[in-house]
């Protein structure tokens, strides 16, 4: 394992910022200060007007593996996400079979193990995710597992949804709920509105996320389970989870990059390449997801990374799957949407540290096997870390892309600020933006 010198970068705290080396060696920070001697035979890489923090935490990643090998693999989703800055990914539960049960998740644990990054699983809710009993969260949660989801859809029915929550409370870990009310949604494939009538699409009505956020945090306060909202996309969500931190209930919630940066009317060339669940909203959505994201109200960004083979994109808008890629470039795209002088501090809060505080991903507990993620910069800390470029211009090619599917709908954007390096368990695994 080579000793490594990041030289001269703003190193970006919690609360604070301040231009510093930072010397890493067999895994862990050893040093962070000015002046740092670079060890003999160490790997110095200049990271002047670049900032440097706790490597990014994806709450939000679908790997395909087991069952949809030919869209991504552990390994591959884990190559697009140490290109996108990322040191930790959450696999979701919704491969086939669904990972609902010890030995899947194992199975996804010791294969994620075997990836540059820290791949933490996401156990399923229910049984196959069919939303009718419980799956054995009890043992998932003693391999480690503390975030549990069914999504692709949320858990329907209040009762089940009910008796998780009241589970989970005492177990120590956190539901996280794909909110959207299926028969209210069913049938439709883009957002329900004037644009969705014009081009004659069946719609998915901004309510059936609505009601699902509102019946899930007066389940949250009748249970006091923690929750955290997946993917939330509009205006009144956010509202409704406003009012939700006002009582203090233990509730947080994530946006994702395609819904603070496109809007319903992408779907009008009828390019399933733009349909996702839940789809893309009314510009006015996409303004107050950027305003929350601005004002510091959003917890955390995730990427909701759902790599689908090239075949099932090429089928009509209204049969073709729902989901894009995400992980290469969230980081660049949450950069632009902070606007004009972003604050490092409030993006690695978004990108890395809140999302490592909800998956809980430190190493207090012999049970689990990934290291900390999402801490401060300092000597002793596990070296999970990012180089971010805040002044690079590139453009977005889907030829560049590590994942095996090719479903973005960036291809051939600008984008502003890039990752440049990324270290994960110690090891430089991406440099000057390319895979080492
Ligand atoms: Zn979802």
């Amino acid at each position: 394992m080579t000793t490594l010198l990041l030289r001269a970068g703003l190193v970006v705290g919690p609360s604070t910022s301040q231009v510093a080396d930072v010397l890493v060696d067999k895994g862990r920070i050893t040093a962070v200060g000015t002046d740092v001697v670079a060890p003999a035979g160490c790997h110095v890489i200049d990271a002047s007007d670049c900032w440097v923090g706790p490597g990014f935490v994806d709450l939000h990643t679908h790997l395909r593996e087991p069952g949809h090998e030919q869209a991504e693999t552990i390994e591959s989703g884990a190559h697009a996400g140490a290109v996108g800055g990322y040191t930790a990914l959450m696999a979701m539960a919704n491969t086939e079979p669904a990972l609902d049960n010890v030995a899947l998740v194992s199975y996804v644990l010791d294969r994620g193990a075997r990836t540059p990054l820290d791949i933490a699983v996401a156990g399923a809710i229910t049984q196959g995710r069919r939303g009718e009993s419980l799956a054995p969260l009890a043992e998932m949660a003693a391999l480690g597992v503390r975030l549990f989801s069914d999504d692709g859809t949320g858990v329907q029915d209040p009762a089940l949804m009910r008796r998780a929550l009241t589970y989970a409370r005492p177990l120590g870990v956190r539901l996280a709920q794909h909110c959207e009310d299926e028969r209210l949604a069913a049938g439709g494939s883009m957002n329900e509105g004037a644009v969705s009538g014009r081009l004659g699409l069946v719609g998915r009505p901004a309510l059936a996320e609505e009601l699902m956020v509102q019946r899930d945090i007066e389940l949250v306060a009748l249970t006091g389970g923690p929750l955290h909202f997946m993917h939330l996309s509009t205006a009144r969500s956010l509202e409704l989870l406003r009012r939700a931190h006002e009582r203090g209930l233990p509730v947080s919630f994530e946006v994702a990059p395609h819904h603070f940066t496109l809007d319903e009317t992408c779907c009008e060339q009828f390019d399933p390449i733009f349909k996702v669940h839940p789809p893309l909203r009314s510009r006015a959505d996409v303004d107050a997801l950027r305003e929350a994201l601005r004002s510091g109200f959003v917890d955390a960004v995730a990427t909701d990374h759902a790599p689908h083979a090239p075949e099932l994109k090429d089928l009509p808008f209204d049969e073709a799957p729902a989901g894009m890629l995400g992980l290469e470039y969230a980081a660049s795209l949450t950069f632009e949407a902070l606007g004009d002088a972003p604050d490092p501090q409030r993006f690695f809060s978004l990108m890395s540290r809140e999302p490592a505080r909800i998956a809980q991903l430190r190493r207090d507990d012999a049970r689990v096997r990934h290291g900390a993620h999402g801490g401060a910069v300092v000597e002793g800390e596990d070296a999970n870390l990012v180089v971010f470029d805040p002044k690079a211009t590139w453009i977005a090619r889907n030829e560049d892309l590590h994942s095996y599917a090719i479903n973005s709908p960036y291809d051939g954007r600008a984008l502003t600020g890039r990752v440049r390096t990324t270290i994960a368990k110690g090891v430089l695994v991406v440099n000057d933006g390319a895979l080492v």
